[in-house]
């Protein structure tokens, strides 16, 4: 299907310029493909998903000293099918491979993923037969923030490098826009 993106007019010149947008005379233009980029990157739900003592950074990236909320992104959700972004906080044992990936899937599309901490994205200073030596080896991870364990501000970098991600996305197709869950039935099964 060839690339079809609608130009629409957003308000009057007045309004800064954000992102990619363009100004044009007297209003501002831009593209659907960008409002969408815009809106799905400046209101990521995460997933409350700690395994461990990285956690305890990521809880505080929520609380009043650091408020990961000035970036849209306080709303943590105990479901993953309110989230759309998880933070893997901690080291992954291969017990939980399993579960980790179960929950991946039970998130809606889009989804992106955030490997928190040495531990989760290399296995950190456990190299042994119980822990998973990457959690890109369970679920394709968008974004690694180093550390043992990473301070709030790095974790915040870490959304805000997600942020500009998801802003940079460029649909080829009008499903590439994930507007529309195209594959119900396989969800309601999972
Ligand atoms: S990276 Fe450090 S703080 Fe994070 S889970 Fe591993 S040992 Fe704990």
């Amino acid at each position: 299907m060839p690339k079809r993106i609608e130009t629409l007019v957003l308000h009057d010149s007045t309004t800064p310029v954000i992102g990619d947008i363009e100004k044009g005379g007297s209003v501002v233009l831009t593209t659907v493909e960008t409002l969408i980029n815009q809106a799905r990157a400046n209101s990521l739900w995460p997933l409350t998903f700690g395994l461990a003592c990285c956690a305890i950074e990521m809880m505080s990236t929520v609380a009043s000293r650091f408020d990961l909320s000035r970036f849209g992104s306080e709303a943590f959700r105990a479901t993953p099918r309110q989230a759309d972004v998880m933070i893997i906080a901690g080291r992954v044992s291969k017990k939980m491979a399993p579960v980790l990936r179960q929950i991946y899937d039970q998130m809606p599309e889009p989804k992106w993923v955030i490997s928190m901490g040495a531990c989760a994205s290399s296995g950190g200073v456990y190299n042994n037969y119980a822990i998973v030596q990457g959690a890109d080896q369970v679920v394709p991870v968008d974004v690694y923030v180093p550390g043992c364990p990473p301070s709030p501000d790095a974790l915040m970098f870490g959304v805000l490098k997600l942020q500009e991600k998801i802003k940079r996305q460029k649909a080829k197709t009008l499903a590439d826009l994930r507007l529309v869950d195209l594959k119900p039935q396989a969800r309601a099964e999972a």
